[in-house]
């Protein structure tokens, strides 16, 4: 038990409830449908009490896990908020998990709580009721479902459970694009440090409005975004969907943009995505996957605004980011934040590169109920090891050249996937690049590139391979170059290297 009278109470819920506007009949978060609805800061008082009622009311044990397996609307963020201020620790799921997926969430987290869309009530239930969840209830974008019904008879004033910096707030399961899920453990401490620092540094001030376009079941859309915007008692003006057109005529009515580089490629593709549709924008923050220096470059031609790359990850959430004022490079994801200590391991000799490690008030509690495996991701001087591999550049700007697991050994030589597809993207037609390493009967690994040609352009995978030896040691140039009009990603744009390894595994016999 924690005493009120000594220690503040630390539940992230009630920070960002004390950075509410004094008026709190300020618009909070206004929908972008055809009949938009107005959240006012009150609303949101109010509907998260309801909901922390709900919760309350079901003699949940202390630390029960509430998952979300639901479609992104405005009530799926109260009921976020709502377990926060109930006390209890939110799990938020991708809605596209199907069946075997889900299983193992369930089953790894024990939930006591699921929520779900009404037209997967059928098999999460049953699902969830054979691993052992007490309540399941429903949640639909059209604010309808068992879950608001019910909370409708609970009342609007709720005090929000105490909670202690380190107490758990919300498990994340890593989006498992290598091997198997893991859950990461953050607590409220660590997401109110980082959205402080974030508030900061991207210099967020009264009048911002964030476009908020971004699923909430990742770190971006949930944590990044909406702390963000709720810390500076900021309106957002909310998309249940990403549609490219849609969002962009609402810039004309908003300060700050968040997206993955998936979203800013799309927006690219939009004829009326001019400096004058920009016009009243002030920050357009990209992150969750690498940045390539061609949208950057396009995107400063199109609109005059330069894009604010950042980095971090669910273990430990932002890392790092270029400045607001000063240079912001491509290729990079800027400086390390205040509060965050980043360091580069075992540096290579030559390159620099090595593996990203990092300690700081955001780091993560660890990996749900896996003790050994959260003891191997950190050193024996308490720094988290990101898996990332990187470089700082001469004026402290960090460099990430890849994943750690996608570091190809071909023949006893180091590829860094990074540093080819840089070079493979800088050739004429080509898009994009993807490397990976592929099992060989010599050399233990081969390097293949899967390529995008630009729009209209025709590749000739001869020619490429010519090129990229004139360029780099014999060593990294791809054996083979397969040219396709895609790769594969998942819902937060990052390219799924697995995906295209499993497909090309046979390449070499
Ligand atoms: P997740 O935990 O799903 O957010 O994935 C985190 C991973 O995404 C990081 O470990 C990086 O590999 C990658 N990532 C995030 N932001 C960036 C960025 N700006 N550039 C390159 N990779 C990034």
């Amino acid at each position: 038990m924690h005493n009120v009278g000594m220690s503040p109470n630390a539940n992230l819920f009630v920070a960002l409830r004390d950075a509410f506007p004094a008026d709190r009949s300020a618009v909070a978060i206004e929908t972008t449908d055809d009949a938009p609805l107005h959240y006012r800061f009150d609303d949101l008082d109010r509907a998260t009490a309801r909901l922390a009622n709900l919760l309350d009311s079901l003699d949940l044990p202390p630390g029960s896990r509430v998952a979300a397996h639901v479609d992104k609307s405005v009530e799926a963020l109260l009921l976020y908020l709502a377990v926060l201020r109930a006390g209890f620790v939110y799990l938020p799921l991708n809605p596209a998990y199907q069946t075997a997926e889900l299983a193992h969430f369930l089953q790894d987290a024990e939930p006591a709580v699921v929520v779900c869309g009404a037209r997967n009530f059928g098999w999460v239930s049953k699902l969830a009721f054979t691993s052992g969840v007490g309540h399941v209830f429903t949640l639909d974008p059209d604010r309808t479902g068992t879950l608001l019904d019910r909370a409708a008879h609970h009342g609007d004033d709720h005090a929000p459970a105490v909670r202690a910096a380190d107490d758990l707030a919300v498990i994340l399961y890593t989006s498992g694009t290598t091997g198997r899920s893991k859950g990461a453990m953050l607590t409220h401490g660590n997401m109110l440090a980082n959205a402080r620092t974030l508030k900061d540094v991207w210099q967020w001030r009264p009048g911002d409005v964030l476009v908020h376009a971004l699923p909430i079941f990742h770190i971006h859309g949930l944590f990044v975004a909406c702390h963000g915007a709720l810390l500076n008692g900021s309106r957002m003006l909310w998309f249940d969907r990403f549609e490219p057109g849609r969002v962009l005529a609402r810039f004309a009515d908003a300060t700050v943009f968040m997206g993955v580089p998936t979203l800013y490629v799309r927006l690219l593709a939009e004829p009326g995505l001019t400096a004058d549709a920009c016009r009243s924008m002030r920050l357009f923050i990209s992150g969750s996957a690498p940045l390539l220096p061609d949208t950057f470059r396009e995107w400063q031609r199109r609109t005059g605004h330069t894009l604010l790359e950042r980095y971090g990850m669910s273990e430990t959430v932002m890392l790092t980011s270029n400045p607001v004022d000063g240079e912001r490079r491509p290729g990079t994801v800027g400086r390390p934040l205040p509060g965050v200590d980043v360091r580069i391991a075992a540096p290579d000799a030559d390159s620099g590169n090595g593996g990203i490690e990092v300690r700081g008030p955001n780091v993560f509690a660890g990996y749900w109920r896996l003790p050994e495996k959260t003891r191997e991701e950190f050193t024996a001087d308490g720094w988290f090891k990101t898996g990332d591999v990187g470089r700082f550049d001469a004026d402290g700007y960090l460099q990430i050249v890849g994943r750690a697991k996608d570091l190809v050994i071909s023949g006893g030589f180091n590829v860094y996937p990074a540093e080819v597809e840089a070079t493979m993207d800088d050739l004429p037609g080509v898009a994009e690049t993807a490397v990976i390493g592929v099992p060989h009967p010599d050399f233990g690994e081969a390097v293949v590139a899967v390529v995008v040609p630009r729009p209209g352009a025709s590749l000739d995978p001869a020619a490429l391979v010519g090129a990229v030896k004139a360029r780099l040691a014999n060593f990294k140039v791809p054996k083979q170059v397969i040219v396709v009009d895609d790769l594969p990603r998942n819902a937060m744009g990052k390219v799924q290297k697995k995906v295209l390894r499993d497909r090309h595994a046979g390449l070499f016999g």
